[in-house]
């Protein structure tokens, strides 16, 4: 880069979103440069890092003996300024990756076509090996509210091409598409999913938990559509391959190049059911830290985040997104900070909870996570959202907690934050969850005073894990006073219209998924008006 653009690269970085935006108007006609974080500078993350180029820059040259860009691209937690790109170098993804063991650079270029006919902004970005060669960019956009297409490229290779934009801008009331997903387990069933995701193409995918699932290529009876790759995942190099396992799928990297996403987690991205740093088998315990830190990595490692990477044994991922005048999400984490759950953790219990699980202290966010909600929930926004993996909803029968790992088994927990909603005067709180691998309506309320609801909240069936309710439990469920409506049978995901007035949600289903190409349809609409805690089936 010569001097002078150095400078306007180094101003910009410290200037204002409409200065920068002017720069870029200003720089569409010319050689336009991407003024990203640049190597030397102090706030330079690794495996973030990426140095600024014309767009004349020539491809990285390396020697690979096969297409490194099996992956995909994806990109992910966009801003009013910028969007992480993502990809992740392997040729071959099932067994360690296959790179050469060396850092590679790589270029990416942004184009306001897909034939890449103009290039907008484009820089290199290096992918090094302590990463597993993943690559995250943070890419400053010049255009608001326009989609944008992507792609990397290196030695004779290109990847294939995606499509992102920036959140709106916050005086935006423009209606936005969100669509929401969790539980895809490769060997449950096929990402038919994603295929209707793609056709609907949302403006943004909010990703609920359990990416992966870390068990061995032990079958499901009958429901078993394909194996896993190896034995239950416990090291950084079979997290790897688990997680190329998944992205090998085309549906799914057809749905990350749709659109940006915003991910979080849950437990099977680490081990089922645990608990901060318990494990669900307390005979598991030693080396437990050991595993959580290698999975956590490599979630890192294959998700477009806007974050730092991690540097020990913990990942702070809780992290704030906004859309325009309409949408304060607060992307949680339910599993890092959590108290074991109670009572040993038994499921669908119908006898009283025991004594632990009343305790007032319990938490199910942590002290520090529950301190940033209370600082972020404060906004003008229409709706306030939280990014949730487990049921939030009350479906406790009287004593008894039927699930210990939801929020049922975390009481004072919910009711603190449902406190610090209300105390932050947060408008039309809805509550965005997976996990249950079944699609329901929960209104949301507090153990002192059942009879307010706070909230709703539109839990999405899974993508392919099995469903393990029967019809029996679908209509206890459907008959508990919190359930709106509930159906346990389908696979799918919800996606969500979000107005200044109304806020929808459409239960799409694929009708089978364990064959490819099944149908999906809309299983029913439900309609929160703004300023009413009320849902409606449409
Ligand atoms: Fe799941
Ligand atoms: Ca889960």
């Amino acid at each position: 880069m010569s001097d002078g653009l150095d400078k306007i690269c180094k101003t910009l970085t410290m200037a204002s979103p409409i200065s920068r935006r002017m720069f870029f108007a200003l720089s569409a006609s010319v050689v336009v440069v991407a003024c990203s974080k640049d190597e030397k500078s102090a706030d330079t993350q690794p495996g973030t890092s990426t140095t600024s180029a014309p767009t004349t820059s020539p491809v990285p040259q390396v020697a690979l003996s096969g297409d490194p860009f099996t992956l995909g691209v994806a990109s992910g937690d966009p801003t009013t300024e910028s969007v992480i790109l993502w990809t992740r170098l392997a040729i071959d993804a099932l067994n360690g990756g296959g790179m050469p063991d060396e850092n590679i650079d790589v270029l990416w270029e942004v184009s306001s076509t897909d034939q890449f006919t103009d290039i907008i902004a484009s820089g290199v970005a290096t992918a090094e090996t302590r990463f597993g060669h993943a690559i995250h960019v943070d890419v400053p956009l010049p255009t608001q509210q326009s989609v944008v297409s992507y792609r990397f490229r290196v030695g004779d290779y290109t990847s294939p091409v995606g499509q992102t934009r920036l959140a709106a801008p916050a005086d935006s009331v423009e209606p936005v598409r969100i669509a929401t997903a969790s539980c895809q387990n490769y060997t449950a069933g096929y990402y038919t999913a994603y295929h209707d995701m793609v056709q609907e193409a949302p403006d943004l995918v909010v990703f609920l938990g359990d990416y992966i699932y870390e068990g061995g290529v032990g079958t499901l009876g009958d429901n078993t559509v394909r194996l896993h790759n190896s034995e239950e995942i416990t090291d950084i190099n079979a997290y790897r391959n688990r997680y190329g396992l998944y992205k090998s799928d085309p549906l799914l990297q057809a749905a990350h190049a749709v659109c940006p996403w915003v991910v979080t987690w849950d437990d099977h991205e680490v081990e089922n059911n645990y608990a901060n740093l318990n494990p669900q088998d307390a005979t598991d315990t030693a080396g437990f830290a050991e595993r959580r830190a290698a999975a956590y990595q490599v979630w890192w490692e294959h998700m477009p985040v806007r974050l730092a990477p991690p540097v020990d044994q913990d990942l702070t991922i809780y992290r704030q997104v906004k859309w325009g005048g309409l949408v304060n999400m607060l992307v949680l984490d339910s599993r890092q900070y959590r108290d074991d759950q109670a009572c040993g953790d038994t499921i669908l219990q119908v006898t009283p909870a025991c004594e632990e699980a009343l305790l007032p202290d319990r938490t199910i966010l942590g002290t520090q996570q529950e301190t940033w909600v209370a600082d972020n929930v404060v906004s003008d926004s229409t709706w306030t959202v939280l990014a949730n993996q487990t049921v939030m909803t009350d479906i406790r029968l009287g004593a008894a907690i039927l699930n210990y790992d939801q929020w049922d088994g975390y009481a004072p927990s919910r009711d603190r934050l449902l406190e610090t909603v209300a105390t932050a005067q947060a408008k039309n709180l809805i509550v965005l969850t997976g996990d249950i691998h079944l699609g329901g309506v929960g209104q949301l309320t507090t153990t002192s005073d059942p009879e307010t609801p706070r909230g709703i909240e539109f839990v999405a069936t899974s993508i392919s894990s099995s469903g393990s309710v029967n019809a029996a439990t679908e209509a206890l469920f459907v008959s508990l006073t919190n359930i709106i409506d509930a159906e346990a049978q389908h696979r799918g995901y919800i996606l969500h219209t979000v107005t200044a007035d109304s806020w929808t949600a459409d239960y799409r289903i694929v009708d089978n998924a364990l064959v490819e190409g099944s149908t999906v349809s809309t299983w029913k609409t439900f309609k929160v008006t703004a300023g009413s805690p009320e849902v409606i089936e449409v």
